[in-house]
């Protein structure tokens, strides 16, 4: 610890004799992983000393992660969760949106595969007149991350300082930024270790992360999408709703309210998994074109959103404007805006082709004739982070073109042959890895069984 300069020395007798003189005490930090380990309960000043430490950098990364794992086991209960929040949210600055009017609305998701929806979602709602603060964060796990969609347009800045960010929301009725330096920064710390340690799949974990984000961002209301499925953090559903509670609940308490839907995620959503063409998939969703499923959601989650913002008295009516504003292009014009404000090209809206694309693609093709029963969502996720999309460790760089693009999901037929998948890669040694599990991703049956019918069900509850 460095030594206080002379001059804030106020009297020679008490300076040397005084504890503020000596480093302080090394934190306790082992004990409190070891009582955590053995199932025992962290007081709140413990609590409060790691979130400090994670957001100075006075505990290592590797006390850190150790933590999280004993997390990851043995939970939090509902007094650390809400200190744990609380300290969170208090590890930084904190945006105060009072000058713009209305209530403003954010959404946030669980991490899914395939899950563009925030980027065609705010610039709708914001056409509808509910300002969306949209802080969003980068890849985690085998899930995809709006900012690294973001980042695949040419120019855009996604990290916006507090004035910058209510700049744009003030102008555009949208904002869609990442954590700068000075927001929610434990959160920054704490996400980017979770990532490379295995330490995602925690309710209290997740459900921390996500709200301390929402809380410091100045949302008024929330509308969380919780994935549940074969490609979302929590694969059952129980869990998935106790997330959800869990969430809603803690929001409310913190001051936001808060609606969550469970969504199916056994199959990834749309077409297209990757950061660009993803992001052309939501750009195709904003032209009244795009996937059924992914329109789909848009729609609902949006109408969610102008109930909450005070915009539809109802959810039909809510879904009747968000399906108006596709229509007009008015939702394409905002993401224009947002884009151009926040330096991207806004070439790229009107001609997604010229988003980057990886050097070279493969087809996978059907090795028999029948319907596809399965589409395993967590297989083409970690395939996708394997070519380059998401990132193994955290000094990884995204690589923007790699994808995979379905041609077949659930409940489709297939003659042998036929084309199941394009794979964009650059490097063919991440295409070699991953190859043969993207074809075992499918599973193809003579006929079709309950497992895989077509008319499955996106979304599965609501909870408030
Ligand atoms: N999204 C977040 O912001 N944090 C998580 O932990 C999971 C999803």
């Amino acid at each position: 610890m460095k030594k206080a300069p002379a001059s804030h020395a106020r009297g020679g007798r008490r300076r040397v004799a005084g504890a503020g003189a000596r480093a302080a005490p090394p934190l306790p930090v082992t004990g409190w992983i070891a009582q955590k380990r053995d199932g025992g309960e962290l007081d709140d000043g413990a609590i409060r000393a790691v979130i400090d430490g994670a957001t100075r950098g006075s505990i290592p990364d590797y006390q850190l992660s150790a933590l999280l794992m004993a997390i990851v086991w043995r939970g939090l209960s509902e007094r650390e969760l809400g200190t744990w929040l609380d300290a969170m949210v208090s590890s930084g600055d904190r945006m105060r949106l009072g000058r713009i009017g209305g209530t403003k609305v954010d959404k946030h998701s669980t991490g899914g595969v395939g899950d563009k929806i925030s980027l065609c979602l705010a610039p709708l709602v914001a056409a509808c007149g509910v300002p969306v603060p949209m802080m969003s964060g980068r890849s985690l796990g085998h899930t995809g991350g709006t900012l690294d969609k973001l980042d695949a347009i040419p120019g855009f800045r996604s990290a916006l300082a507090p004035r910058a960010f209510e700049r744009v929301l003030a102008r555009v009725g949208l904002v869609l930024a990442g954590q700068s330096s000075t927001l929610a920064p434990a959160d920054r710390r704490l996400y980017a270790l979770r990532d490379a340690t295995a330490t995602v799949e925690s309710i209290p974990l997740i459900a921390s992360s996500i709200l301390s984000k929402k809380i410091v961002e100045g949302a008024d209301a929330l509308v969380m999408d919780v994935k549940v499925g074969r490609g979302a953090f929590l694969t059952d559903r129980a869990s998935a709703r106790r997330l959800a509670r869990t969430i809603v609940g803690l929001g409310r308490r913190a001051g936001l309210r808060t609606v969550a839907l469970l969504t199916a995620m056994d199959q990834p959503l749309g077409r297209a998994i990757g950061n660009a063409c993803e992001l052309a998939e939501a750009i195709d969703v904003l032209r009244g074109d795009g996937p059924a499923d992914t329109r789909a959601l848009t729609v609902r989650l949006g109408a969610e959103m102008l109930v909450l913002g005070g915009k539809a008295p109802d959810l039909a009516a809510g879904a009747a404007r968000i399906e108006r504003a596709i229509a007009s292009g008015a939702g394409l014009e905002r993401l224009r805006r947002c884009v151009e404000l926040q330096g991207g090209d806004p070439r790229v809206i009107d001609d997604p082709d010229r988003l980057p694309r990886a050097r070279s693609q493969v087809v996978v093709r059907a090795r028999q004739r029948g319907i596809v029963t399965r589409l395993d969502a967590g297989v083409l996720g970690r395939a996708a982070t394997r070519l380059g999309a998401g990132r193994m460790r955290q000094e990884d760089r995204i690589d923007p073109g790699v994808g995979i693009l379905l041609h077949r999901k659930e409940g489709d037929p297939v003659d042998a042959r036929e084309a199941l998948c394009t794979v964009s890669f650059t490097d063919p040694r991440r295409l070699a890895d991953v190859r043969a599990p993207i074809e075992a991703a499918f599973t193809i049956e003579a006929r079709a069984t309950s497992r895989g019918a077509s008319g499955a069900r996106l979304i599965l509850e609501r909870i408030e």
